[in-house]
């Protein structure tokens, strides 16, 4: 396995500091205390590419690998982490389960516009009874007509009151994580509704919300596309969750019982952890994608 850097990562990760260093670091602070990012950061944050860091040339994006997207996410936690997570969710968590299961179509539609941030994209999958748990998601989808009819509750969403598209995660199937579905809402949804959280502990620069219990006509034929075939992804994230259920608190005492000196080597060693995953990634390892069934 070889982490040595290519001279395409450097380059981009030495844009990528030079423009945080300019734009964002200098600004934190008061944004962190008003509690919102000054939404003119958004464009230029498209402009230099970190919207479309994995996203292929086709659809708007730099088509970068793995690894130049963890240097710039680790750039833009280093200038300011509200801003990363607003990058992270719309690229990471949408644009690229759209990239990976969407049609044709949708990725006409949507990608372009989130590669270039002319178009932000929430993530709503946790609910008031579902964060650490959200195979044991409560939101519903009913098939109505040609459409869907979406009935539930989010909490904590990205994004949320900013955002152009919102990938929806509703139960269609039967209890667990198997029975979960994705749908695209265009936020501009009749009953699409977002109240923001005001007072986070952190993070307070990036908008996020809850989504109060609803019901909204999930989409026209058009609109909607991801029944079923996201399950893989959710079935990832909800698969390494279920993992770490195995001893929830072991890993917790273990934890708190490090040396500092040990902490110093779990801090240096994170960086190497992603680098070596977006190797795997790039390689197409199949250990990397834990695209496993769950039981
Ligand atoms: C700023 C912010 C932004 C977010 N953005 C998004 C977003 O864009 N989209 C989205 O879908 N979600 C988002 N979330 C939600 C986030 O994913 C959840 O907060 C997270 O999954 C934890 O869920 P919870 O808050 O319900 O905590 P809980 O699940 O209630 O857990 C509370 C605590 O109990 C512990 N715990 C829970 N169960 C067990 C167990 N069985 N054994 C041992 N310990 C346990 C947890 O580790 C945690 O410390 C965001 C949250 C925040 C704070």
């Amino acid at each position: 396995m070889d982490l040595t850097l290519s001279d395409d990562q450097k380059a981009f990760r030495a844009v990528a500091r030079e423009f945080l260093d300019k734009e964002v670091l200098p600004h934190r602070a008061e944004w962190d205390r008003a509690e919102a990012v000054d939404p003119a950061i958004i464009p230029k944050l498209g402009a230099i590419g970190f919207f479309g860091l994995t996203i292929p040339g086709e659809y708007g994006g730099i088509g970068g690998d793995y690894i130049t997207y963890c240097l710039g996410m680790e750039e833009l936690g280093r200038a300011d982490s509200s801003v990363r997570g607003i990058v992270s969710v719309s690229m990471g968590l949408v644009g690229n389960v759209l990239l990976s299961h969407g049609s044709e179509e949708q990725k006409q539609q949507w990608l372009p516009q989130i590669a270039t941030g002319s178009k932000l994209a929430c993530f709503a999958l946790t609910e008031p009874g579902a964060g650490s748990d959200p195979g044991n998601l409560a939101t519903s989808a009913v098939p109505d007509g040609g459409d869907y009819l979406l009935s539930g509750q989010k909490v904590f969403i990205t994004n949320a009151t900013w955002a152009d598209l919102c990938l929806v995660f509703a139960r269609t199937g039967g209890p667990g994580p198997k029975g979960i579905s994705a749908f695209l809402v265009p936020t501009g949804t009749p009953g699409f509704e977002t109240r923001e959280i005001k007072g986070k502990l952190g993070l307070r620069g990036q908008a996020t919300a809850e989504m109060p219990p609803r019901t909204l006509t999930a989409a026209t034929a058009g609109a909607l596309g991801l029944a079923g075939a996201v399950l893989g992804t959710v079935a990832a994230y909800i698969a390494a969750i279920a993992y770490a259920w195995d001893n929830p608190l072991d890993g917790l005492s273990e934890l708190s019982s490090v040396p500092t000196e040990n902490l110093l080597i779990i801090l240096i060693g994170m960086p190497l952890i992603a680098a070596a995953a977006g190797w795997l990634l790039a390689g197409r390892e199949p250990a990397a994608i834990a695209h496993q069934p769950i039981e």
